[in-house]
């Protein structure tokens, strides 16, 4: 099967496989604790892929032209058996990178696992280093404590380098970025701040929130001198610095003011087995259904290759203009 193109002639490289769309915290950007209460109902058990099916699907996009993978979710780490997972899809032939985008609140006892049967790196999301301000974000679920000491197991299995996210909103957190930015600077992680965007419906994103990339910035090469670099390759979503000082790099993920739609190479499979072109997108559409009615892989096949090649998604560079606001997917359910 030759390789498709979407209509932007964007070709199709990354794929971000949900596992769950279960997670043990509650950040109010992502599943705001009075939406997700006990009695949410989640996707049901058998509505979920198994991991053959994941790794079958994830197969057939890497015939297609994918050769980056990532596991996110909700959580990764609240799915059993997550490993074995890991153990498949690094087996793929044709994959140059497997990675996993973690809360890394249970990543401690897993690392060395992860690391055993194929996972190169770990991309682990901390907000805050101040405590409270991280309880806060994350719904009164954990400290700062066993996220650090899952990033030091990472590190001490090999998975480098490290990369931290952190979701950036004014008046919340954005008081404490150049600690952790310092922070990341002395342990040699690599920290992307991300502007809260306004995924879903239900997080109550506002624009005055937005601390914009270049704020961002500022603020830290006030306290810590930064020079723009290169990006490293087509489709990078990070606009990167480097620390004067020689001391590493920092990133922005400037999604709300400096949409990078134009290079989006990214396919999402949801953890009950449909995808979506877009982050922000209104719907998917489901492989799950035909593989279990007995689709074969060229099937399956020209399923997803039709789906990209209709492909016109550029929500972030439309933003302003979109108003269709209120049915697009929820992040948690189709993975960051
Ligand atoms: N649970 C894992 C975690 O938190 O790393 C993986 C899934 S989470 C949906 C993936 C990434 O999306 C995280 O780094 C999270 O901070 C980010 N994220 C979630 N909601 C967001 C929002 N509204 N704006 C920006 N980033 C968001
Ligand atoms: Fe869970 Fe990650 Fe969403 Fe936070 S950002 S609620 S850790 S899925
Ligand atoms: Fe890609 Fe959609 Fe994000 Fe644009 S808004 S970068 S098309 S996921």
């Amino acid at each position: 099967m030759t390789q498709p193109v979407d209509q932007f002639k964007r070709p199709l490289r990354d794929l971000r496989i949900s596992v769950t769309d279960r997670c043990n915290f509650r950040c109010a950007y992502c599943m705001p604790a009075d939406v997700y209460h006990e009695k949410f109902e989640f996707t049901p058990h058998e509505q979920i892929l198994r991991y053959e099916e994941i790794t079958r699907l994830a197969r057939i996009a890497v015939g297609l032209g994918v050769v980056k993978l990532r596991i996110t979710g909700g959580e990764p780490l609240v799915r059993r058996d997550i490993v074995e997972l890991v153990e498949q899809l690094t087996h793929i032939d044709g994959v140059e990178d497997v990675a996993m985008t973690t809360n890394g609140s249970l990543l401690e006892a897993v690392a060395q696992p992860l690391k055993d049967a194929g996972l190169a790196r770990v991309t682990v999301s901390l907000d805050s280093l101040d405590n409270d301000v991280f309880r806060r974000m994350n719904g009164g679920k954990a400290d700062v404590a066993p996220v650090l000491a899952g990033i030091r197991a990472a590190e001490r299995a090999g998975m480098t380098p490290i990369k931290i996210n952190a979701v950036v909103q004014r008046g919340v957190n954005d008081h404490t970025i150049v600690d952790l930015a310092r922070f990341c600077k002395d342990h040699g992680y690599i920290l992307r701040f991300i502007e809260f965007m306004d995924v879903g419906t239900r997080n109550g994103w506002k624009l005055d929130q937005v601390v914009p990339a270049k704020e961002i910035i500022q603020r830290i090469d006030a306290e810590l001198p930064l020079e723009p670099l290169e990006s490293n390759y087509f489709g990078e979503v990070a606009e990167r610095h480097r620390y004067r000082d020689g001391g590493g790099e920092i990133g922005v993920i400037a999604s709300v003011t400096q949409p990078f739609c134009g290079t989006c190479t990214r396919l999402r499979l949801s953890a009950d087995g449909s995808i979506y072109t877009c982050l922000f997108a209104l719907r998917g559409v489901s492989l799950r259904d035909p593989m279990r009615a007995g689709a074969t892989n060229e099937e399956l096949s020209a399923i997803l290759a039709g789906v990209w090649q209709k492909r016109t998604d550029r929500y972030s560079e439309i933003r302003t203009e979109q108003t269709a606001a209120d049915k697009k997917v929820e992040m948690y359910y189709i993975g960051g």
